[in-house]
């Protein structure tokens, strides 16, 4: 099945792909689809902002799209950066959003320094139906970037689960535990289900 990914995001292309891919799925580019706007992200959640990207795409290009919004919620911040994760501080730049954090977390001690990545997916099919899953994975912030792998917060990012940060794991390890990973293997399932109905 074809399926646009309501992204500009190039990593997040690839992990579409990487992960549904061998489910099946063919994931087109929003840019190889010819749709080069970005809507504005003004929801409260990831959800709300997942369903804002895939409709947007479905409704200009009236064919299958998914969608994610994603982020990372740092217990120590109150939540933070969460939603405003691709924009925290305001800042343009990856690596200073990543320096933004580890300054915010000096002086944390280890045991506090827990957080989730969560990842919430919208899909909206070809006649305008709408499904939606969501995924989360535990991790704590490192005291330093480590890894030159991923992309985003990956690099502080410690899973005890693999035993290093995301930077540092495959991403056939990262897939197999991600928020993303999760998020789209549960969207599957469910598009699944609903087809054998
Ligand atoms: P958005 O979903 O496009 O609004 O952006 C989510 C932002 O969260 C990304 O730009 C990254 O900064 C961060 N993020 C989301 N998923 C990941 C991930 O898998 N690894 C690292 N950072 C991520």
């Amino acid at each position: 099945m074809d399926v646009i990914a309501a992204t500009h995001n190039k990593n997040k292309v690839r992990e579409f792909r990487e992960i549904l891919g061998p489910m099946g799925y063919n994931v087109i580019s929003a840019e190889e689809a010819g749709y080069f706007e970005e809507p504005e992200e003004n929801g409260e959640t990831f959800m709300d902002n997942s369903l804002i990207k895939a409709r947007a795409i479905y409704a200009a290009c009236r064919k299958a799209a998914i969608a994610d919004d994603s982020g990372l919620v740092i217990d120590a911040l109150g939540g933070e950066p969460g939603v405003y994760s691709a924009r925290y501080g305001g800042l343009e730049k990856n690596e200073d959003r990543v320096r933004l954090v580890l300054e915010k977390m000096e002086g944390v001690p280890d045991p506090k320094r827990t957080a989730r990545f969560r990842c919430a997916v919208a899909f909206v099919s070809e006649n305008g139906e709408e499904v939606t899953a969501e995924g989360g994975v535990e991790g704590l912030i490192t005291l330093a970037p480590q890894g030159e792998n991923g992309f985003g917060y990956d690099p502080i990012f410690y899973s005890p689960e693999l035993g290093k940060t995301f930077a540092q794991a495959s991403a056939d390890e990262k897939n197999a535990i991600s928020h993303r990973g999760r998020a789209l293997r549960s969207l599957s399932q469910e598009l699944r289900a609903r087809s054998d109905k």
